[in-house]
């Protein structure tokens, strides 16, 4: 069996993942990265990346990833499309079942990252991909000239927010209460935005247009005095923060009250072998240059356990 054991797979095609997976090829580790639903990870859903160091007019999101890719390949990393449907972390080395075949590896990088979360409402998953959307940078252009709506607080919806005043005549930014999450730069701009306004201590009760399958507007409330009124857009965009993938280690390495892998030392988790890095791990920082430290933490903590337990 030995043959087919792998020294390392990596989860995700995020930041974190090829990140460690450059450290890993770099190591000759000729890692396997396992790439999911979400190829790329939160970079290639975003636009404008301005904070990345070493990119001083900015760079787009999915290049950013698309040059890590080609920086991973390059150096032997092997990217797969896998989509894990269970894995074994009790027995060494560990089993990765995707399906149509099983991976078995002697350490694993978890880089699953987080997807985007959704209010929860019927009317709003009815109208997914029909004037409901949780990603600007896909779906905005399909509302040229149109009103839209944001949903949220944080740098996410202010960044779509801003992006979709290209698209649409009015943006409306619906937040559930007074105070923004949203770093002060990314607030200023949305705010000095002479086409987006700003609905504050209001949540969404209802999307209206189930009927006709196309998103007519929104039925709100008022979290101060719960008055009740409706807003025509013709699209709602969730900028409402993100949900870990980490559901599938359930019961086997541990997860905090919000489903987040706990590590300790940034990135051990409490199974020997098993590394966890970036957003599946992050609840405090969450940037893509925080995502690639630990990714590359993650890298080297492998190499460290391969010679201390052979490859
Ligand atoms: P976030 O900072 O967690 O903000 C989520 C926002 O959505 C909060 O304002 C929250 O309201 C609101 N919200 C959550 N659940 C809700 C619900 N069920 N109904 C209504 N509102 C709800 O998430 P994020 O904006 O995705 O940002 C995550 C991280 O990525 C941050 O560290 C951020 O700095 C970073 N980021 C950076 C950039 C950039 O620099 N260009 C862009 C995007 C993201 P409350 O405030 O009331 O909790």
């Amino acid at each position: 069996m030995s043959d087919n054991v792998r020294d390392t797979v990596i989860l995700g095609t995020g930041c974190a993942g090829l990140t460690a997976a450059i450290y890993a090829a770099r190591a000759n580790l000729k890692p396997l990265v396992l790439e999911g639903h979400e190829p790329g990870g939160q970079l290639s859903i975003t636009t404008l990346v301005e904070n990345f160091p070493g990119w001083p007019e900015g760079i787009q999101g999915p290049e950013l990833i698309e040059r890590m890719k080609l920086q991973a390949t390059r150096f032997g990393a092997e990217i797969q499309m896998g989509h894990l449907a269970s894995v074994d972390l009790s027995k060494h080395p560990f089993s990765l079942n995707l399906g149509k075949e099983t991976v078995h590896t002697r350490t694993l990088i978890i880089a699953s990252g987080a997807s985007a979360r959704w209010l929860g409402l019927p009317s709003e998953q009815a109208l997914i991909g029909h004037g409901v959307s949780s990603c600007a940078t896909c779906d905005g252009f399909f509302f040229s000239g149109k009103e839209i709506a944001v949903v949220g607080g944080g740098d996410s919806a202010m960044e779509e927010a801003l992006f979709l005043t290209r698209f649409a005549t009015k943006v409306t930014l619906i937040h559930r209460r007074e105070q923004f999450r949203s770093s002060h730069i990314m607030l200023e701009r949305a705010m000095a935005h002479d086409k987006i306004k700003f609905l504050t201590n209001t949540a969404v009760l209802e999307v209206m247009g189930v009927e006709r399958k196309e998103v007519s507007g929104l039925r709100l409330r008022n979290t101060l005095n719960n008055d009740e009124s409706t807003l025509p857009v013709s699209a709602m965009f969730l900028g409402i923060g993100h949900d870990p993938n980490a559901k599938m280690f359930r019961g086997q390495i541990d997860l905090d009250d919000d489903g987040y892998i706990r590590t300790t030392d940034q990135v051990f988790t409490k199974v020997a072998g098993v590394f966890a890095c970036g957003d599946v791990q992050d609840r405090r920082y969450r940037q893509a240059i925080t995502a690639a430290g630990s990714g590359c933490a993650a890298a080297l903590e492998v190499e460290k356990y391969l010679e201390e337990h052979g490859h």
